[in-house]
């Protein structure tokens, strides 16, 4: 048996060579940290949200304190967190300026009757998060160094407990100088992020082309209809390929603890744990073990 497994990506995009020791220290922290909430009795979402809170928190990827501004000069930033088991979702959308969207979209999973939130709602929202004590006010400030990555990252993370049971989650500021208001993949569900019973995944790259092709609902859809998710994988690259300009990866795991990595762009920082994997995987480049 595989599980439990937390698989954490730092986004499909490119990093100069100078930082990849830095990122895949980021994301190996970030997978061992959400690898030790589950371990503790946490849920699959403790772990996601403690993954990419991790990786929020330093200013090596285009999300949380890393943030990259929008053409008006503000930091807009999406998040997305979904709880395969219950099939329920938060998400935050061009929410200004706070250290941490996903502690805020697990607070609309779980505290709210809705969804999905945008803009200034979502920020008020995060006033009253932190009235109730639900998450403390972040106390480390961004520090507006530039974007290591060249175009535009998202952090992602993925766990499925030793029950099977699987949470999915992503966060991002967007490409930097986009459009004020606008929103990619990321924080969609079905886009960005998708979770059941069956599969879990978190995708990367370019929003607006993973939205074209739905590709995390069609990635699980795929595991649901027989495929390994190697096979499922492979399909919605493919189909990315074909139908889009591409330019995307993602991570993709299910219920058994299989986990399946695919990307199109230079690199993709991933770190992989398992309990069949004495030994974690960490890399910047394709090397993942295909079946
Ligand atoms: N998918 C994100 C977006 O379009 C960006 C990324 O993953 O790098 O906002």
């Amino acid at each position: 048996m595989k599980l439990p497994v937390v698989v954490v990506h730092g986004g499909a995009t490119v990093f100069d060579d100078k930082y990849h020791e830095d990122i895949l220290t980021s994301v190996k922290e970030a997978a061992e940290r959400g690898m030790s909430v589950l371990e503790r009795g946490g849920s699959v979402l403790d772990a996601v949200e403690t993954a990419i809170w991790v990786l929020e928190e330093t200013n090596l990827f285009t999300a949380g304190l890393g943030a990259s501004k929008n053409r008006d000069g503000e930091v807009e930033l999406d998040a997305m967190i979904m709880d395969g088991n219950r099939l329920q979702s938060g998400a935050v959308m061009a929410v200004q300026d706070i250290a941490h969207p996903v502690s805020l979209a697990r607070y609309v999973l779980e505290r709210t009757s809705n969804s999905q939130i945008v803009g200034s709602g979502a920020n008020k929202l995060y006033e009253q998060m932190l009235a109730e004590g639900y998450r403390k006010e972040e106390e480390k400030q961004r520090t507006d160094v530039a974007p290591i990555a060249r175009e535009c990252d998202t952090v992602g993370a993925l766990a499925v407990d030793s029950k099977g049971r699987i949470a999915a989650g992503s966060s991002t500021s967007g490409w930097p100088g986009k459009l004020p208001g606008r929103v990619g993949d990321s924080p969609i569900i079905g886009a960005g992020v998708y979770a059941n019973d069956i599969a879990g995944v978190s995708c990367t790259g370019k929003g607006e082309q993973i939205l074209r092709i739905t590709m995390g609902r069609m990635a699980v859809f795929h595991v649901e209809q027989g495929l390994t998710v190697d096979q499922a994988a492979e399909t919605v690259m493919s189909e990315l390929r074909q139908k889009t300009t591409g330019e995307a990866g993602l991570i993709l795991a299910d219920n058994q603890g299989n986990v399946a990595i695919r990307f199109d762009t230079p690199h993709m920082p991933v770190a992989v744990l398992s309990s069949e994997m004495k030994t974690s995987y960490y890399s910047m480049v394709p090397e993942w073990p295909r079946e």
